[in-house]
């Protein structure tokens, strides 16, 4: 059986673009309750981004820190709840922010409608009633979360996207300008995202000629913006990343990610590390694996000078070491697409507490 992909509805890419979502909304203010929600990363409280945002009276607008924690199962439930007794279920929900308030505004929009904690959705089509219509609007590039189909969740016992037929957006609104305030190290770690989605598709056996054809074009506007001579940050190479991440996801809808995001997901849930540093981290120790792409991972670290954390594991004790292993071990899709169906054959908990140590 193929996929049968569900993408993004529409969307706008453009400098400037972000204006217009006031005209965009519109039409959808007649559903529901007759009001929006928009989710905003907090950097952008009191910038002018906020004072463009065309929130009506009837509007609800949260400013929510991305800084430290990535979205929790208990953050979600608990935004719902506020929304629907204050105002019911409302037209859409707007998120406008990096991967992890896309993250919080797809959950929304299909957790206003359906009953309980979000931890009952984590997992592939558990999601009973459709959600409601759903903006994107992406300030930093990289995750790919943009067009995927999973809204990744922190919950109590998982990192575990919910992952239905309603998560994609029905609208993004790619405005690269809104890239350009990212601090240079959070620009490397979640553009590097993007770099190395597309290698883990390449290196595996799910990869396609539909994954390869995104994920080629991906990887050289990666290289642009990372690698070549007019790299770095500005206009021309936001627009460039912006498209990138889009994709580098579209790539992985018909693929999946590999040893990389298997050893990350374990450093996250051990240790709290954010999505994109934990790739570098542990993209950085991945040479047997995909030798070519981490030799240009490290000139890419070294041109732009980004601050990589090394040594990390002589202060991890054996059980966390372990746990993470456990962790990783445990995203079999991952493995089964990197290393084969016989996986289990190939790697052991031992190899991978070694690639752990190797951090
Ligand atoms: P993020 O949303 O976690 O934000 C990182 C930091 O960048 C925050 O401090 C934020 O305030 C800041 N920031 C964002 N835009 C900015 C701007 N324009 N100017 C200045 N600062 C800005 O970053 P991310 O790396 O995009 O997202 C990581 C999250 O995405 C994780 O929670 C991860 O689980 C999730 N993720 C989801 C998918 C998916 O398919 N759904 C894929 C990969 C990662
Ligand atoms: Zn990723």
């Amino acid at each position: 059986m193929y996929k049968n992909i569900k993408n993004i509805d529409k969307i706008v890419f453009g400098n400037g673009s972000f204006s217009q979502l006031e005209s965009i909304l519109k039409p959808h203010r007649v559903e529901n309750n007759k009001y929006f929600v928009f989710i905003v990363d907090d950097f952008f409280d009191g910038k002018e981004l906020a004072n463009q945002l065309p929130a009506y009276e009837e509007d609800m607008v949260f400013f929510i820190d991305a800084s430290h924690d990535e979205p929790k199962t208990g953050q979600i439930d608990h935004l719902r709840d506020e929304i629907l007794d204050l105002k019911g279920t409302p037209s859409g929900i707007v998120g406008i922010g990096g991967g992890s308030i896309m993250d919080i505004a797809k959950a929304l929009s299909v957790m206003v409608n359906n009953p309980g904690s979000a931890t009952k959705y984590q997992g592939l089509n558990l999601v009973k009633n459709p959600g409601i219509y759903h903006v994107g609007i992406p300030t930093i590039s990289g995750t790919g979360a943009e067009c995927s189909t999973t809204a990744v969740l922190t919950g109590p016992e998982k990192k575990l996207g919910i992952k239905c037929e309603w998560t994609p957006f029905n609208q993004l609104i790619l405005d690269p300008e809104l890239t350009l305030t990212v601090p240079k190290n959070q620009w490397f770690y979640t553009g590097m995202d993007t770099y190395i989605h597309c290698i883990e598709s390449a290196s595996g056996r799910l990869y396609n000629t539909f994954a390869k054809a995104y994920g080629d074009q991906s990887i050289e506007l990666c290289k642009d913006v990372f690698l070549r001579e007019n790299s770095g940050q500005s206009l021309e190479n936001s627009e460039k990343l912006m498209v990138a991440s889009l994709f580098g996801g579209l790539s992985l809808s018909y693929s999946e990610v590999g040893v990389c995001h298997a050893l990350s997901y374990g450093l996250s849930y051990v240790l709290g590390t954010r999505h994109g540093l934990a790739n570098c981290i542990a993209f950085n120790v991945l040479e047997d694996y995909y030798p070519d792409a981490v030799g240009d991972f490290k000139k890419m670290v070294i041109k732009h000078g980004i601050d990589l954390p090394k040594n990390m594991s002589k202060d991890w004790t054996d059980e966390q070491v372990t746990r993470m292993a456990e962790i990783s071990y445990a995203l079999s899709h991952m493995w089964d697409h990197a290393i084969g169906e016989d996986w289990k054959e190939k790697v052991t908990l031992d190899m991978i507490k070694d690639l752990f140590y190797r951090m």
